[in-house]
């Protein structure tokens, strides 16, 4: 009855398939998803993901109807219309990408408007990218509301997979509808509960597609204790990256989020960055100042700029150039961020 597209990240986006259950079945483990945060038919839910092809827009606007919220469709329009429709609606649950939240506080920030006073946001459901708890508790800060994480893709029905509870220590995964292994990235083994590697999943339910152990690239692990809410469906980590976006630098593994979580634990830093990986092997990250990381003293850049190389050294074991720019120096992505930009001629 309806196609969606996967995003893409790996070549060609796939074609997906639903059937009229397929489709009710999605809503249904949104709903169940926004549910076990807290989310009542009381709340205005603002979606703004990007609805069409991607199943981040239409999946949740399905679920939320179905919990009985007010809905606004806002796609993924303009801040200054995303503000208004906030003020307007009272809204009080935001669905939105990770850098667009971030990116969104500092126009707020702009606007001279305080999030916590001037808004009435009390939950934000952040997914369609990995990102770390660093970033996680930025949002939570500057918007002064509890941030879960969602996790989906278009291969298993699209967000509503697995997802925070009001707990907020990892997302469960709804296991009457899928069956969750972890496996070897190398040797395509199951791996033991608690052990780190790469995400498969087998649809239970999907009737116009169904998927047998299919390989999700993201890398996690499951944690193995009950959670204090109750539930029984088993919980997964946070994704720390996906097995095909890992790099190879100077032989040394590593993922754009742990970069990431090293820029984020410094408070100077701002919210947007990119690396950039060019001639043999060198890696230059370009990031913006916090607005109000700069007190104007050169030395005082220099030694920011000295210790971000070294935490950068002693957690990837590769030596970067950093460069820190002014907040609002570098382009702010339309869809998803892209924080790689790989010029390597090998
Ligand atoms: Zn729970």
């Amino acid at each position: 009855m309806r196609l969606h597209t996967s995003s893409g990240t790996t070549g060609k986006p796939k074609a997906i398939f639903f059937s009229r259950n397929d489709v009710e079945n999605a809503a249904q483990l949104m709903a169940r998803s926004l549910v076990s945060t807290g989310i009542t038919r009381k709340d205005v839910l603002q979606n703004m993901m990007s609805y069409g092809l991607f199943t981040g827009g239409l999946v949740m606007h399905y679920g939320a109807e179905k919990v009985g919220c007010l809905v606004i469709p806002a796609g993924p329009g303009t801040s200054e219309r995303q503000l208004m429709l906030m003020q307007d609606f009272h809204t009080t649950a935001v669905h939105i990408l990770p850098s667009y939240a971030l990116y969104f506080a500092s126009f707020l920030e702009q606007k001279g408007i305080n999030p916590r006073k001037d808004l009435t946001l009390r939950k934000a459901f952040v997914g369609a990218e990995p990102h770390t708890g660093e970033t996680r508790r930025r949002i939570e800060q500057a918007f002064g509301c509890d941030v879960y994480n969602s996790y989906g893709l278009t291969e298993m029905n699209g967000p509503g997979i697995a997802f925070e509870c009001q707990y907020k220590t990892g997302l469960h995964l709804w296991e009457d509808n899928f069956l969750l292994e972890i496996i070897s990235s190398e040797t395509g083994e199951p791996l033991p509960e608690g052990q780190v590697g790469e995400l498969v999943l087998t649809s239970l339910n999907r009737e116009a597609m169904p998927i047998l152990r299919y390989r999700t690239r993201d890398i996690t692990s499951i944690i193995p204790e009950p959670c204090e809410c109750g539930r029984t469906h088993r919980r997964l980590n946070r994704i720390t990256g996906r097995s095909d976006d890992m790099l190879i630098i100077r032989g040394v593994n590593i993922f754009p989020l742990q970069i990431e979580r090293v820029l984020m634990s410094f408070p100077q830093v701002g919210r947007n960055y990119v690396i950039i990986l060019e001639g043999l092997d060198d890696m230059t990250i370009k990031v913006e100042l916090a607005a109000a990381g700069f007190d104007g003293q050169v030395e005082h850049l220099a030694a920011l700029q000295h210790h971000i190389v070294e935490k950068m050294k002693a957690e990837t074991w590769v030596r970067p150039t950093v460069e820190l720019l002014p907040a609002g120096s570098l382009p702010v992505a339309e869809g998803k961020a892209k924080r790689v930009i790989d010029k390597r001629s090998l």
